[in-house]
């Protein structure tokens, strides 16, 4: 009887620590996750993975970041006639993106006040977001730049410096090229 008491108390003892340990694993998990696509369709691939490693009740943020279509030449020549009707088309291009995006949201039972589409450079404005929402974790897509682009840069290394959280770089296979 003695042992038979001693053995349920062990068993009892052997749930409550599981227990403790699932509930210390589901405190440690990710509770407000970033996303950043690129909107190819390796953006997928990146959304996956990082559903796959928030946990269950993790709200999760899909970020695009349109750059404006100046930024680059407005230095140099900031008359440029070319710059006309720019506005018109990056605002049309801005309701493409964002039906990609909403598309890709709803693939993934993501609601719509998650999809975020925002105007700048990605990394800044990526950086931006996830202090102004208490974000944990970043998720991007890296390609594991070698050589000269990996010189030149990338987002995901513009991300992962000065990111002030965990920052998870999908590697992107060859596959999904
Ligand atoms: P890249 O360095 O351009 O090859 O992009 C690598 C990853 O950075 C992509 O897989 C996305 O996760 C992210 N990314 C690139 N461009 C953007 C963007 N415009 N907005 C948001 N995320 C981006």
């Amino acid at each position: 009887m003695c042992a038979y008491l001693i053995s349920i108390k062990t068993c009892l003892c052997q749930h409550i620590i599981l227990y403790l340990i699932l509930l210390e694993n589901e405190m440690d998990t990710y509770e407000r996750v970033l996303v950043a696509v690129d909107l190819s369709s390796e953006s997928e691939v990146v959304l996956q993975k990082a559903q796959l490693i928030a946990g269950s009740n993790a709200v999760v943020h899909l970020v695009y970041v349109q750059e404006p279509m100046d930024n680059v030449y407005v230095g140099i020549v900031p008359q440029s006639a070319a710059f006309s009707g720019l506005g018109d088309l990056e605002a049309q291009l801005g309701e493409e993106l964002k039906q990609k995006l909403t598309a890709l949201g709803e693939n993934f039972n993501l609601p719509s006040d998650n999809l975020h589409i925002l105007n700048g450079s990605p990394a800044h404005e990526i950086h931006r977001f996830a202090e102004n929402n208490g974000i944990q974790l970043i998720v991007i897509g890296t390609h594991g730049q070698k050589g000269l682009q990996l010189l030149l840069g990338s987002t995901a290394n513009a991300v992962l410096h000065g990111a002030g959280c965990d920052v998870l770089s999908v590697r992107i296979g060859a596959a999904t090229k």
